[in-house]
């Protein structure tokens, strides 16, 4: 895009900035609520907080209203986690802002989000009743009550509620008139995405000295929780919570028009973009790294799994024989030989000396085990066996700050700047401000398009309605970005299928759990497959059976010896039976069946040889110590293998063959690395070396 084009998005945003202002002096004259600043609204309810409940498009919405002393609602929650992110989702601050106005549930609908606006409505008309009809919620008016112009009843409160991963607990010290200590403890939520939550929610809260705020984008689950504890907490205190300001996260303002200069920016700070900026900081270039999410991480942040490396020093020390070669046969024959080889033969020959850079940025990952698709123990983990994303992640963060890397949160790039067919900068939009970047080079990181849904229906109509485990901002941007300055995209219909995705909370269980020695059964209570086939197998094999789900079996003796297992049990989807039959019980399958299966399992193990259907790895321990759990899992969207075309140096290819100078990317958003099936360990492989090689590219191409 052209300057040209830069300034009619400043207009638009000009116009769309005194379109909100006449909007919220529009709500200023109907009511006081919406322009907020602590004027509590007058109308007819009963104060208190009250919950209405109705089914939207993805699962249940809950809307908690909350009624000031003057009998006006303060206060509108709307938690609806199960909406389509892009459609329903994005509609509810929308119409959170309508009922706040409106002072009712009688608003209009978001045009596009049928049915969670019709949810919306129809929970918040429910909590409205109750309102009307004075029964009380958890009202703040119902307890004791701070007197005069006192705020608080000093003390120190604690107030719990569920969040993603378990309780979460808000513990604040208040003086009559002011917060003077919060607590947060959140730590089941989920690493890096629910502390991230934790930090920037205790800051927001202590800043506006109110609950009024908003939740964190990106993580609603986790920021709901901490809300609604301190809403307890508030309560507990005697508060009156219309006497508290309404703080938005939400810029009314004019938006500034920004130009900025660098060497290189990169967009998107996931595991790609953020080795990319370390990686050509410490060769001296000047970096900008544009995250379009509060917080870094991406997908990256929930790769559970390892990285896998071939001849690494850690491979030899532990007297693991591998070879490059091997690499590259597994990760072609898992990728059903649709992989650009060349790419493969670059990532496998790089792979040892990534471990290596890992080490030398303080991210060891020294633990080696099995991972499905490969010959041999390949995949690296960190040594106490946590999750290899968010151990990444917040090492990566780590020398990021000790480096001083610019990262500008809360910025999406929204196209690509060209001079006569090479890149040279960014356009983007930050919370107060559109900025024009210009640099020599830029390289695209923004992970794949797991997370729109129009994106993997456009190029896989048979995957409509699938559950996606990947994060919020990974929406496929970087491919409309590179499309749009006449890029080749590679296997965009290529998109993985995890087999073990917990359905409800859309949670992966990482496939050590399997590669540890756990089996799938269904729910006849028989195993149907050799559980660590490739993940594209075992999914189908799952959706042959009774209702397209299948049950994820293991001991307390897997439990104890990977950590990962503790987030499943807090989160509360496992289910945990003292005793075979007992577990059985629980999960409706026929009890006799169940331990007839796990003996027979049992006998394999102890022959190492299953002759039901082939079996060879993750036959080191059998499944023998009490209690037994089970987790009830189907197929989720995980990985989109294809996108933007990339030869070995990491160039965006363009649709005739050459390379589009000035413009790089690794990670997710290219295609190619994995062909048909990406192999367990191959990701954070990928992040890794094509993200030190597109860095590394980038900074000869400056110097050039
Ligand atoms: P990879 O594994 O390839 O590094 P990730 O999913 O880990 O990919 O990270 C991609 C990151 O890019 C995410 O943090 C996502 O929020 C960010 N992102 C996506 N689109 C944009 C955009 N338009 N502008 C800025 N950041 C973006």
């Amino acid at each position: 895009m052209r300057m040209g084009n830069l300034k009619s998005e400043y207009l638009r945003g000009l116009v769309a900035s005194v379109l909100t202002l006449i909007f919220v002096l529009g709500a200023a004259a109907i009511g006081p609520s919406l322009a907020g600043g602590g004027a509590a609204a007058t109308g007819e309810y009963t104060p208190g907080t009250y919950t209405g409940e109705a089914k939207g498009f993805g699962g249940p919405v809950e809307v908690t209203v909350t009624v000031g002393d003057g009998g006006g609602i303060t206060k509108v929650d709307v938690k609806g986690d199960a909406e389509t992110p892009d459609v329903g989702g994005a509609a509810i601050p929308t119409l959170k802002n309508a009922i706040l106005t409106a002072q009712s549930a009688e608003i209009d609908s978001v045009s596009g989000a049928t049915f969670t606006s019709d949810a919306v409505k129809s929970a918040a008309a429910d909590a409205l009743a109750q309102a009307r009809g004075g029964q009380a919620g958890t009202s703040a008016a119902a307890g004791p009550k701070a007197e005069g112009d006192d705020l608080f009843i000093p003390g120190t409160y604690t107030g719990t509620s569920k969040g993603f991963g378990g309780d979460v607990t808000v513990t604040m010290t208040v003086s009559n008139k002011e917060i003077t200590d919060l607590q947060i403890d959140g730590s089941h939520e989920t690493e890096n995405i629910g502390s991230f939550a934790v930090t920037m929610l205790k800051d927001r809260i202590m800043e506006a000295q109110s609950p009024n705020v908003d939740a964190i984008t990106g993580a609603t689950v986790s920021s709901n929780a901490i809300l609604r504890a301190l809403d307890d907490a508030f309560a507990q205190a005697g508060a009156d919570l219309s006497k508290f300001p309404v703080i938005s996260d939400t810029f009314t303002g004019l938006k500034d028009y920004r130009e900025l200069d660098c060497d290189i920016v990169i967009i998107g700070a996931g595991g790609a973009g953020m080795t990319a900026a370390i990686n050509a900081t410490q060769e001296g270039k000047n970096v900008i790294l544009l995250e379009k999410m509060p917080y870094a991480g991406g997908n990256t942040t929930k790769a559970t799994g390892g990285m896998n490396a071939a001849e690494t020093h850690y491979q030899k020390e532990q007297g693991i024989e591998d070879s490059v070669q091997t690499f590259i046969e597994d990760t072609m024959a898992g990728g059903h030989n649709i992989n650009d080889k060349d790419l493969v033969t670059v990532m496998a020959q790089n792979s040892a000396a990534g471990i290596d850079w890992l080490d030398s940025i303080g991210a060891p990952l020294p633990k080696i085990s099995y991972s499905g698709g490969a010959s041999v123990d390949r995949i690296h983990a960190p040594a106490d066996g946590s999750g290899v994303g968010a151990y990444l992640v917040t090492a990566f963060l780590k020398k990021i700050d000790e480096l001083g890397i610019n990262v500008m949160y809360d910025t999406k790039a929204t196209s690509l700047i060209t001079t006569e067919g090479t890149v040279v900068g960014v356009q983007a939009e930050g919370k107060n401000a559109y900025y024009t970047i210009h640099a020599k080079a830029v390289i695209l990181a923004t992970g794949g398009f797991g997370n729109n849904q129009e994106m993997i229906v456009h190029y896989r109509d048979d995957l409509n309605g699938t559950v996606s485990t990947s994060a919020p901002g990974v929406t496929g941007d970087g491919i409309t970005m590179a499309e749009a300055v006449g890029a080749d995209l590679v296997d965009i219909d290529q998109i993985q299928l995890h087999p073990t995705v917990e359905q409800g909370t859309s949670m992966l269980i990482t496939e050590s759990v399997r590669g540890d020695g756990a089996i799938l059964v269904n729910q006849e209570g028989k195993r149907f497959i050799n559980e660590l086939l490739t993940r594209d197998v075992v999914s189908a094999g799952e959706l042959e059976q009774t209702g397209s789900y299948a049950y994820i079996i293991f001991d307390q003796h897997l439990r104890d010896n990977l950590k990962a297992i503790e987030k499943y049990v807090s989160t509360g989807i496992t289910i945990q039976g003292d005793t075979i039959e007992e577990l059985a019980e629980q999960i409706d399958i026929d009890p006799a069946t169940l331990a007839e299966t796990l003996s027979t399992w049992n006998q394999y193990v102890a022959d190492q040889k299953d002759p039901d259907f082939g079996r060879t790895t993750g036959m080191k321990n059998d499944l023998s110590t009490a209690p037994y759990y089970a987790i009830k899992i189907a197929p989720g969207i995980h990985h989109t293998m294809g996108g933007v075309h990339i030869n070995t140096q990491a160039q965006v290819i363009d649709v005739n063959g050459k390379p589009i100078p000035g413009l790089f990317a690794a990670g997710e958003v290219c295609g190619g690395v994995h062909g048909g099936n990406r192999l367990g360990g191959n990701a954070v492989a990928d992040i890794v070396v094509f993200g030190r090689i597109a860095s590394d590219s980038a900074v000869k191409y400056c110097d050039k």
